[in-house]
């Protein structure tokens, strides 16, 4: 059985995107977690957060979304 693991809030606190240094948000239940300011989501493996440009998805159009 897999278990989701979270990020832990203090580490959320202090990742910031590698591209502007700008703050994270988690988002698809803590599964990823996106930039406020380049869209881009970064993955999080076992709660692990990937902070890398490669791995992250960019965002497709903007004005998508809620
Ligand atoms: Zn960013």
């Amino acid at each position: 059985m897999i278990i989701m693991e979270k990020v832990k809030p203090e580490l959320l606190e202090i990742l910031v995107c590698p591209v502007d240094k700008a703050g994270l948000k988690e988002i698809e239940g803590g599964n990823k977690l996106e930039c406020g300011v380049c869209g881009r989501r970064y993955p999080v493996r076992e709660g692990i957060p990937v902070m890398l440009q490669d791995e992250a998805e960019l965002p497709e159009k903007k004005g998508n979304g809620k």
